[in-house]
């Protein structure tokens, strides 16, 4: 029996139990590709996964982890060869097919991307699937026609993974940026990586009036609930807001005044079925655009029998920034 180390959420009648074991290799699930996995990250998903508090998981035995790096170990996929490095982000990867927290991964190839050119493993991963987003929600922005001659861009969840890259993307493209959070004392970190104004978070925590003073064009709102209503009433005439989380609630308690009295616009940002193509496009883009010395800054790294532990801290508001998970 061949068996390799892995991260093992199980399920019964008593609840849920997440522990690090030995895993058979012949228990992966079907693919064309075998994958060594070098790296993964943590993201706000993964700490939903691991402490039950949301439905992610969606078959037992589950190995957690929506983030790769890795050696193509076997393949039978024309486009795989045993060596080559691999990035993978999503497809259910963690919720609906065995995940990342593990030295060893089986995987169908068309959810495989090269790792970029000009990328290490270590910083593929420090970019993961809330890096990824971040981009997806600046091309989002851009696709609808926004520059930052049209005013501010307002990041919330600051702070966080996503938030960190979207703040770092959004002043490297030139934005007057405004990062919203809960975490004052992070100031000097949110300035390094390029913002230009801090607002606390607790602006966003009541009710949102229909329409209140305009104050940005654009916005990454990574929180959703009071705070994405509270952002869409203060965005300028024609703004856009990319919205690409829940981490303060689910729910969207606004009205349609900002869209139909201010041509204001709502764009729902998915990473985790985004085409293949787009995927290469935003990590290209992320190798040429992202400064790698915030990316260092805004990246702690642990081994893979940390990451119970960072599971928990991610869904209470408490992890900074990225997260990598060493493996190999
Ligand atoms: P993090 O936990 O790293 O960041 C979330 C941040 O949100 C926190 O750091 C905190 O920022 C803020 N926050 C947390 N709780 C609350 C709250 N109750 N009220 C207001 N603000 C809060 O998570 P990630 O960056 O990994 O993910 C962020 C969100 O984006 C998650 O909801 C995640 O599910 C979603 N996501 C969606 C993807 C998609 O494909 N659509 C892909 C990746 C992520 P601060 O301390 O600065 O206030």
């Amino acid at each position: 029996m061949s068996t390799f180390k892995a991260i093992v959420i199980d399920k019964n009648e008593a609840g849920q139990r997440v522990e690090i074991r030995a895993f058979d290799e012949a228990d992966l699930m079907d693919g064309d590709v075998t994958v060594r996995v070098s790296h993964s990250t943590l993201n706000y998903k993964d700490g939903l996964a691991i402490t039950g508090k949301a439905p992610v998981v969606r078959r037992f035995p589950m190995i957690p982890g929506v983030d790769l790096v890795g050696t193509v170990e076997a393949s039978s996929n024309p486009e795989f060869k045993p060596g080559d490095a691999v990035v993978l982000n999503g497809w259910g990867l963690g919720e609906t097919h065995l995940g990342a927290y593990a030295e060893k991964v089986r995987v169908r190839g068309e959810w495989l991307i090269p790792l970029p050119q000009g990328l290490s493993p270590l910083q593929a991963m420090a970019v993961g699937t809330a890096g990824y987003t971040a981009m997806l929600c600046l091309m989002a922005l851009e696709r609808h026609g926004l520059s930052p001659d049209r005013g501010p861009a307002i990041v919330t969840g600051a702070v966080g993974g996503v938030g960190s890259v979207a703040v770092a993307l959004l002043a490297k493209a030139g934005w007057h940026v405004i990062a919203s959070t809960g975490r004052p004392e992070e100031a000097d970190y949110l300035r390094g990586l390029g913002a230009a104004e801090i607002l606390d978070r607790s602006e966003f925590a009541g009710p949102a009036r229909p329409l209140a003073k305009e104050r940005w064009a654009a916005g990454i709102d990574t929180v959703g609930s009071t705070t994405l209503a509270n952002v869409l009433s203060m965005t300028k005439y024609g703004g856009a807001i990319a919205a690409c989380g829940l981490a303060g609630g689910m729910d969207l308690p606004t009205t349609v005044a900002p869209f139909i009295l201010r041509n204001v616009a709502l764009l729902g940002v998915d990473s985790v079925m985004a085409p293949k193509a787009l995927r290469i496009e935003a990590w290209n883009r992320i190798a040429r655009e992202l400064d790698h010395d915030k990316l260092a800054v805004m990246t702690s790294t642990i081994p893979l029998d940390r990451v119970l532990e960072a599971g928990r801290q991610i869904v209470d508001g408490k992890v900074k920034g990225r997260v990598v998970v060493d493996i190999a």
